[in-house]
């Protein structure tokens, strides 16, 4: 994807109302930033926005707003691009994204494997058709409850993440496939990173001191648990294949060790996920397939290096499959220009249905989506509902300047982590997933309601 360039995306960083000089070249309202929205997405000579073949101002009506569209079409495309980029290797959704019933289904109709993380994931899979055998099971503290239904439903692999987990899984005696999850010192976020000191968290068994070695004798030692392989998960919004290399070449000389220590030779190696998308014209990803060829590529040249067999490669994008595929549609109430500011323009939701803007500094960018509009572009930022200064969901955009109540708002790569992190926060309730494809709408995630909070109160 290309894109540096400035239209209507967003722009970063408090610039006051006049900005640096490249902010006051002109703007055109109207446009899309192509790449930021899914496939279907276009806008109309009216200038209302299209997705799958239905405008959002019908799809507003129908369902109301907030409410996240999910361009089905766009999705599976997803899906196939990784699975085509990706060849052998097996391609792990990760549920943590988002993940409901249709989801599930999609995922196995196009032939995705899915990650799970806790006991209610792993419940939406399983009522959903998933094939156990498909299923991975991560998570730095599953309960036993989780790790039995998880053994007895026959998951095809859980990634240890501690001993304690090694101990509750063996005490179990069955010969679970399992992965050990592997902290290599690296850690990715965004455009850089940090190939030091980061295994000073919660996931994972340390590769530095040990910890990640002992992991694998202890496991090999007892021989209840078959073990499969080692995995490194290195972090999110990922734009190039560096830190992949510094993980893979970190988890392949552990792999070479187990092999001249313990001689066993491990089939499979799982590099996590972590792929980076476009939120605004400032990101530039890279497509999945030059991923896929620099990590295959790095893999096989490091496994000539040591004498190792190729392992059965795999890995786990969330983020990069369902992200683009969403889009927030909100309507505007309240516009508040602050002089020499900005224009503060609230919406119908906030940070109970996208908690990224405040929960990680995240950038956005928002369009008109109702209307044509022939008014002057003014700076302004998209804030919620809720009761807390920071509810903010764009932090800077250029709106037209006659954005006023009744509008309709769209915000693009709401995908992934919105919805499946959403609250009730002021006992607001979460919009639903309407899934459009080729003229069609239909909810895959209904509206929760004021009853739907009541029926939890027991009074
Ligand atoms: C979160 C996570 C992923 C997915 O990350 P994305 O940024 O959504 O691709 C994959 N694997 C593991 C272990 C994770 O924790």
């Amino acid at each position: 994807m290309s894109g540096r360039a400035h239209e209507a995306g967003a722009i970063h960083g408090d610039f006051g109302h006049r900005g640096p000089a490249w902010l006051r070249t002109p703007i055109d309202v109207n446009a899309l930033m192509q790449p930021l929205w899914p496939q279907t997405v276009h806008k109309g000579a009216d200038g209302v926005l299209q997705i799958g073949g239905l405008s959002v101002t019908e799809l507003a009506q129908r369902f109301g707003t907030p409410a996240y569209l999910f361009d089905e079409e766009d999705f599976r495309a997803r899906c196939r691009a990784f699975k085509a980029a990706f060849g052998d290797a097996e391609v792990y959704y990760a549920g943590k994204a988002f993940l409901c019933k249709a989801v599930v289904r999609i995922l196995s109709e196009e032939g995705l494997s899915l990650d799970v993380c806790s006991g209610g994931e792993l419940a939406t899979a399983l009522a959903a058709g998933m094939d156990p055998a498909r299923i991975g099971f991560h998570g730095n503290n599953k309960s036993m409850r989780e790790l039995t239904e998880a053994v007895d439903r026959g998951v095809g692999r859980i990634i240890v993440d501690s001993f304690d987990e090694i101990d509750r899984l063996s005490s179990l005696k069955k010969p679970v496939k399992v992965m050990i999850r592997v902290t290599v010192g690296v850690e990715a976020h965004t455009h850089e990173f940090i190939a030091t000191a980061h295994e000073d968290q919660k996931f994972g068994f340390a590769l530095a001191g040990g910890s990640a070695f002992e992991a694998a004798r202890r496991i090999l030692a007892e021989g209840v648990l078959d073990l499969r392989g080692f995995h490194s998960h290195i972090g999110s919004q990922i734009f190039d294949a560096s830190g992949f290399e510094v993980s893979a070449r970190r988890v392949l000389a552990l792999q070479k060790r187990v092999l001249d220590e313990l001689g066993v030779e491990l089939p499979e190696l799982d590099l996590g996920g972590g792929f980076g998308i476009a939120y605004t014209s400032q990101d530039d990803p890279s497509e999945a397939s030059d991923l896929a060829d620099r990590m295959a590529k790095i893999v096989a040249d490091e496994c000539a290096a040591l004498q190792l067999n190729l392992p059965h490669l795999s890995v786990e994008p969330g983020r990069a499959i369902v992200g683009p595929s969403t889009f927030t549609l909100y309507e505007v109430g309240t516009v508040k220009p602050l002089d020499g500011l900005r224009t503060y323009v609230s919406v119908d939701g906030g940070m109970s249905d996208n908690i990224r803007t405040a929960l990680y500094d995240a950038s956005y960018s928002a369009t008109l989506a109702s209307r044509r509009s022939q008014a002057e572009p003014i700076l302004a930022r998209v804030v919620g509902k809720h009761c807390e200064s920071g509810d903010v969901v764009v932090k800077d955009e250029f709106l037209p300047a006659d954005i006023k109540t009744g509008d309709l708002l769209a915000v693009p790569g709401t995908g992934a982590y919105c919805r499946s992190m959403a609250s009730n926060y002021n006992h607001v309730p979460r919009p639903p997933v309407v899934a459009v494809r080729d003229g069609q709408a239909r909810v895959i995630v209904r509206r929760e309601t004021e009853e739907d909070l009541l029926a939890l109160d027991m009074g």
